[in-house]
């Protein structure tokens, strides 16, 4: 049967004279094609996700193909049963991956990591003196990853930076592997590692999403699954019979990918949490929270 919709996951290197105008017209665009979901554009280029039906995801493509900025763009297609996002936000940004490095960016159409197809990927994963960089943040690498990456402990994207600084001295000769969900941020990070003096610098093409559906990868050496930044969270990868889920939940340790938001709302933070333990805690990330929760309700009963 024909899903009822798509979700296109895409991104674009390339000079944006008027990002501001482009910005303009792109709202417009989508909001006919009625498209939700969230799209970077900058200087540097386009980096977005958006959901919407099959027919008006080929409009959408067929525009973007055609069009001067966008021409030769790569698109990650999956069918879903509906919208995967709960509104369209379309801004401009000066960074559409934001490495935050200010006066020293640089566009990875000038620098990048040379780039390796699935095939060619995993059969590198197993090569000897390797190092292999997830370059994404905590809470994606918790639900899944290539088995024996390194895993930067950092909350977001700019962090890698330090994190980069403080350890290549131990990569020199190395083949550095990175990859990330579709391919966007090991652009400009397996540039910003060449940069940094590293030399030999390899990319995994169209990131975690492209090498899952690889009929010859078979996603091989991943495990877990993929966080992804629409409303189904998650995406498996690995479709050999050693798939696996490998995240805990937060409170008890057994292994869960059930993803809670803390019920205390200034917390909100993401944790796993098993079903026993969601009934337990009913929701809070710690006691803290669940007791901030009842202080909150305390003091705004004594009406001060
Ligand atoms: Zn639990
Ligand atoms: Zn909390």
């Amino acid at each position: 049967m024909a899903s009822s919709h798509q979700v296109l996951l895409y991104y674009y290197y390339n000079k944006f004279p008027d990002p501001e105008a482009y910005c303009k017209e792109h709202v417009e665009l989508c909001e006919s094609l009625d498209l939700l979901g969230r799209i970077l554009i900058g200087n540097e280029g386009i980096n977005g996700t958006v959901s919407g039906t099959p027919e008006n995801c080929d409009a959408y493509r067929e525009y973007m193909d055609n069009h001067a900025l966008t021409k030769g763009m790569e698109w990650k297609i999956d069918d879903v049963d509906k919208h995967q996002f709960p509104r369209l936000s379309i801004k401009v940004r000066e960074e559409i991956v934001p490495l935050g490095l200010k006066e020293n960016d640089f566009s990875p159409n000038e620098c990048t990591g040379e780039y390796l197809n699935p095939e060619q990927w995993r059969d590198m994963l197993d090569g000897e003196d390797t190092v292999i960089i997830d370059a994404r943040n905590q809470y994606e690498w918790e639900l899944g990853h290539f088995e024996g990456a390194l895993l930067p402990e950092v909350d977001n994207f700019r962090e890698l930076t330090d994190w980069v600084r403080e350890r290549k001295d131990q990569w020199e000769g190395k083949k550095v592997m990175t990859y990330c969900t579709g391919g966007i941020r090991c652009e400009k990070f397996s540039g910003f590692l060449k940069k940094e003096g590293l030399e030999d610098v390899y990319q995994l093409h169209g990131g975690i999403v492209t090498y899952g559906k690889d009929k010859e990868a078979k996603g091989e050496k991943w495990k877990g699954s993929c966080y992804v930044f629409d409303e189904r969270i998650q995406v498996p990868i690995n479709q050999t019979p050693d798939a696996e889920t490998i995240a805990k939940c937060a409170h008890c340790g057994t292994v869960s990918d059930r993803y809670r938001n803390c019920e205390w709302s200034p917390c909100n933070c993401r944790h796993f949490c098993c079903e026993a333990c969601e009934t337990k805690t009913r929701g809070y990330c710690d006691d803290a929270c669940h007791e901030a929760f009842l202080g909150s309700f305390a003091s705004s009963a004594l009406c001060e």
